[in-house]
């Protein structure tokens, strides 16, 4: 068997072991005599899983008694639209900030559902720039903030969260979640789709605050309403089962790591390594993002010559290095460095980069 080293923004890379894991036991899953995929979501077999991979959320995510962790499907971008007809009640009016391509996405969405307000817009420094967390300005009325905690398709993160008192933040963490320890108090909802750093497409983590679970619009079909899965523990509909099941064996392994203390240091020794060598090609690399946000899980960059752009995709590729290419919307090279991906890989890609550059340069 070969894997690549697989580079990609999303579905991305998973550990091999829980690929090992999950292709051993899909046949037939622990003595039950049938797959877990073939077994009833009511059952016993499955009920341990569903289970142990929300209680592995909240150990680490250290996450208390006042927030809910639901398993819901739909991706991230079903969130885009619930989280507004949740909150988005009667004259209310949210804030957001408008940091790139999904923060773009999600403002659209609540901007239909109603009354959105810009704290933020990225727009004149064309996304390379987050406002500084310890200046921006929210209204106190605001329902709640919305920020993307990462910008997969820009590269940016926020590093540290604001503060915004009584106003809580809803923050699309679909591709940084699991990569670092939270402030989960200042979050009144966190939600990520899972094909980044948790397992399998199918699957989207949401974390709520619980006294918002009262407010939220009574008035919605059942699949869009937070009370309707918090008070059936995400089985009021059959929920994705072979998804969680994949996602409790990545996050299994993410605490046999060392969680995600050990995640963040190691996604700071990865990024740290690719932004070096950008840093040091004398601009035969360019990374667009201003320093201070410049993301750990997405790593953007353009090669000082369009021309050779290809070239390096191509080449990498030959060498086994895939999924380097940049979005369709911006162009240019993206490496991305998630939770699951082998060190060796980060090492080749530093490697091949400044063998590329020296030939070419
Ligand atoms: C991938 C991604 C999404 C979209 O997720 P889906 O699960 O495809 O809906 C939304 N936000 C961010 C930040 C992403 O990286």
């Amino acid at each position: 068997m070969m894997r690549a080293h697989n580079f990609s923004a999303g579905p991305a890379t998973l550990p091999e072991v829980v690929l090992q894991q999950a292709a051993a036991e899909l046949p037939e899953y622990r003595g039950t005599g049938m797959s877990l995929i073939e077994s009833s979501h009511r059952s016993k077999a499955y009920d341990e899983v569903h289970n142990a991979t929300i209680e592995r959320i909240r150990r680490l995510l250290n996450i208390g008694d006042s927030h809910e962790v639901l398993l819901l499907g739909g991706g991230a971008t079903m969130q885009f639209g619930m989280v507004p007809l949740n909150l988005l009640t009667g004259d209310s009016f949210c804030a957001f900030t408008r940091s790139g391509a999904w923060a773009e996405k999600a403002f659209e969405d609540a901007s239909k559902v109603g009354t959105v307000t810009t704290v933020f817009d990225g727009a004149s420094t064309n996304y390379t720039t987050l406002p500084n967390p310890y200046e921006l300005q929210c209204d106190p009325e605001a329902v709640y903030l919305h920020l993307t905690s990462n910008e997969t398709i820009g590269g940016l993160q926020w590093h540290d969260f604001p503060d915004t008192g009584s106003v809580p933040i809803v923050a699309d963490m679909s591709s940084d979640i699991m990569s670092r320890p939270l402030p989960i108090d200042k979050f009144g909802i966190i939600y990520a789709g899972a094909q980044k750093n948790l397992g399998p497409a199918g699957v989207t983590v949401v974390v709520i605050r619980k006294d918002l679970l009262p407010k939220c619009n009574p008035a919605i079909p059942a699949y869009l309403s937070y009370p309707v899965h918090a008070s059936k523990q995400s089985l009021y509909n059959t929920p994705p089962v072979f998804p969680i099941y994949l996602m409790n064996l990545v996050l299994q392994w993410v605490e046999e790591q060392g969680g995600v203390t050990a995640m963040q240091e190691a996604s700071r020794t990865r990024s740290e390594l690719i932004y070096s060598i950008i840093e040091q090609s004398e601009g035969f690399y360019h990374c667009p993002v201003e320093q201070a946000s410049r993301s750990r899980m997405n790593i953007v960059f353009t090669l000082k010559n369009k021309d050779l752009e290809a070239a390096f995709v191509k080449k990498a590729a030959e060498l086994g290095m895939v999924g380097l290419k940049g979005h369709r919307s911006v162009g240019g090279v993206r490496a991305s460095l998630y939770n699951a991906l082998p060190m060796a890989a980060v090492h080749d890609l530093a490697g091949f980069m400044r063998g590329f550059a020296s030939e070419n340069g």
